[in-house]
Parts: structure tokens; C-alpha cells; sequence
């Protein structure tokens, strides 16, 4: 999977933790869970220094050593159970972080084994064990290629589930709002919401 790809998941991916934690919109816990979102989404692939991330200042000083390592390979630990693990355990134990932030940073992080599995590579899910793990037979496993049609798809659903999130945390933060709060509030809610299944709608709604 590209890397904006990637990005996007891990946003939507927080966003997912903050609807089901009931977070308002702006919030420090919100912000850092989007911006941790942003960053986990591509964060394993700090394993390659080619990688969109590992392309950027402090990331990229930070890619270069850690690619040397002599146990790092691309594909390798940071895309395997351990280091979902280890960060669990950084997140929740060593940081007690709130709830709903360590949701949405360890949602944003496996968004992107998630997705690695889709592709034809796969992923060493058991690292040290050296077998990679994928979803999808080689025939219609997702290319890497930025002119991928599955992965332009997947592009597709996720900027429309981002817009979706985005747009009922805002609609959420307005709800405050003399006479016009209320109204928006009850057609988003009440209306809009409601083309979806009850199940979604449920988890959704505040
Ligand atoms: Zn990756």
C-alpha cells in the first residue's frame, strides 16, 4: 500500500476510537488522537527509509539507524504482533494514556498490517518467524502501484468514511449552538444518519 493510503486509514482509524469513546470534537484528546492517527498510520514503515514518512525531518534521521539494525527488515518487526504488543504496552501501561487515545493510536497502527496483508508481500506477522502472513491469493492480492485500481478504491472509501467521521464530529461540537445547534444536530442525526444500518447508527450517534 502507498503511503497516503496508509495515512488516511490511520486518521480514519482514530477517528473510529473517538466516535466510540464519545470524545467531542475539540478536545486535546481529539487533536492528538488525529495527529497520532496521521503518524501511526505509516509508522511501521520506518523499517524502509524509502517509505513517505521516513522521507520527512526528525523521521527520517530516526528511519536511517533504525533500518541498520541488524534484526530490522522492511516488513519485518514493525509490522508483526510484537510490536503491537510492545506499544500496548508503551501506551497503556507505561503511559496510561487515556482510553480513547490509546485506542486511536493502536487503531491507526494495525489499520496499516491491516492493509500491508491485503497486497501481494504480506507481512511477518510472527516475527522472528521469517514466513509472511497475506489475506488475499498473488492474483488479486493490492499492488503497490500508485495506479492500482484496488488501491485507488480503497482510496475512494476511505476519504468518503474520513468525510463521513469528519463531518458528524463537527456537526456533534456545533450541537451547543443557540437555535441552529439543535436543528443541524437533528438533521444530521435524525435524517442524514438514518440512510444507514441501525447497527452503524447506534454506534455512531452520541
Ligand atoms: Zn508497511
Amino acid at each position: 500500500m502507498n503511503g497516503k493510503v496508509h495515512t488516511l486509514a490511520g486518521v480514519v482509524a482514530a477517528e473510529g476510537a473517538i466516535i466510540t469513546f464519545h470524545q467531542p470534537a475539540f478536545s486535546v484528546v481529539t487533536f492528538l488522537a488525529l495527529l497520532g492517527g496521521f503518524i501511526l498510520g505509516v509508522a511501521a514503515d520506518l523499517d524502509d527509509s524509502d517509505a513517505t514518512l521516513a522521507q520527512q525531518q526528525p523521521f527520517r534521521f530516526f528511519s536511517l539507524i533504525f533500518e541498520r539494525l541488524p534484526f530490522v527488515h522492511h516488513r519485518g518487526i514493525t509490522h508483526s504482533f510484537l510490536a503491537v504488543a510492545l506499544l500496548y504496552l508503551l501506551f497503556d501501561t507505561i503511559l496510561g494514556l487515556p482510553d480513547a487515545l490509546m485506542w486511536a493510536f493502536m487503531a491507526a497502527y494495525v489499520s496499516h498490517i491491516l492493509l500491508d496483508m491485503l497486497t501481494a508481500d504480506g507481512v511477518e506477522l510472527f516475527w522472528p518467524f521469517r514466513f509472511r502472513l497475506k489475506l488475499l491469493p498473488s492474483i488479486i492480492a493490492v499492488s503497490s502501484d500508485e495506479r492500482s485500481i484496488v488501491q485507488m478504491l480503497f482510496r475512494v472509501l476511505l476519504s468518503v468514511v474520513f468525510y463521513l467521521f469528519t463531518i458528524h464530529l463537527l456537526i456533534n461540537a456545533l450541537g451547543f449552538l443557540p437555535v441552529i445547534g439543535p436543528y443541524i444536530n437533528e438533521l444530521w442525526n435524525g435524517t442524514i444518519l438514518s440512510f444507514l444500518p441501525q447497527d452503524i447508527k447506534t454506534w455512531m450517534v452520541y
